[in-house]
């Protein structure tokens, strides 16, 4: 197997009316390991994956998919069928005019993935029965599906492709609490099985602990702290992380971490009890320490 990482994103920018939400970001994904990026609504993490799957041209920087650079250029159907996304609104990804056999089908036709000795129907029963879906489901439409079966529906077809890499983004959100497990559960087992990378989005620290082997924390379009989930999970080093972490979800949704917007220094200055001078003048940098990058001064200083 090639040592090459699945997918290097270096430098990457990105702007909506001249506003910034995304700054110098730099992150890679080795093969078949899932790389979580944490942080709140805004943060832009939704934007990052779209740009790492080549859905969204970034302003400034650049990204490689199994060494091939594919920003700015016109990505080849071989290499675009191997990612795949799954979105937070399961129902709203599928057509409503389909019968779950359609959506999970089409991909295959798109992709010209049949041939004659494959027949599609097998293949389909083949992509319900691994995301457990029982057959009845597949002559139902969106609407007639519950939110965890739609979602199941969802990752089937995101699958058929036969992607090596697969985006989530906030996968099981919209589920109720009960269902969140069982779906989470199914991701893990099929990276696992399938050996895929996985770059999953979400704002709640449970669901990242459960999923992530390394973490990119995200504030205000900068990543602050980048690692194995293990070792930032244990030992949280940036203030924000630090503050963000212990929180349950629904608290973390409603508190108000998000610091300044300023591009003159740390945007986080203004939660943070460690901000001094510097902090209001240059922007952190990353720096590694025991294996986790930080951009903090402080941490830099070796204050906190
Ligand atoms: S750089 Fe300064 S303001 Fe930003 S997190 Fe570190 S100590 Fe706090």
């Amino acid at each position: 197997m090639s040592e090459t990482p699945l997918l290097v994103m270096e430098d990457i920018s990105h702007s909506y009316g001249g506003a910034p939400v995304l700054s110098d970001v730099s992150l890679v994904i080795p093969r078949a390991t899932t790389l979580a990026l944490l942080g709140e609504t805004g943060s832009g993490k939704s934007t990052l994956a779209r740009i790492a799957l080549g859905l969204e041209t970034p302003a400034g920087g650049s990204v490689q998919f199994d060494g091939d650079p594919i920003t700015g250029t016109r990505i080849r159907r071989s290499v675009r069928r191997r990612m795949s996304m799954v979105f937070q609104d399961a129902r709203a990804s599928l057509d409503p005019r389909w019968t779950v056999r359609q959506s999970i089908a089409e991909p295959l036709d798109v992709f010209r993935l049949l041939s004659r000795a494959v027949d599609p129907t097998d293949r389909v029963a083949e992509l319900m029965h691994m995301v457990g879906l029982p057959p009845e489901l597949g002559s139902r439409k969106p609407h007639q599906l519950t939110g965890g079966q739609a979602q199941r529906a969802a990752i089937a077809r995101a699958l058929a492709s036969d992607p090596v890499l697969l985006a989530c983004d906030e996968p099981t959100s919209a589920l109720d609490v009960s269902l969140q497990a069982h779906v989470l559960n199914l991701l893990r087992t099929l990276q696992e099985r399938l050996g895929l990378t996985m770059l999953f989005i979400s704002h709640d620290v449970a669901v990242v602990r459960h999923m992530a082997d390394l973490v990119a924390v995200l504030h205000r379009g900068r990543v602050v702290e980048y690692g194995a989930a293990d070792a930032v999970f244990a030992r949280p080093r940036h203030p924000y992380t630090r503050q963000a972490l212990p929180l349950k979800p629904d608290a973390q949704a409603q508190r108000v971490l998000h610091g300044v917007g300023s591009q003159d220094g740390c945007a986080f200055r203004a939660a943070c009890p460690f901000a001094f001078a510097r902090c209001a003048q240059e922007v952190p940098a990353l720096h590694f320490a025991d294996g986790v990058a930080v951009a903090c001064h402080a941490v830099e200083d070796g204050t906190i």
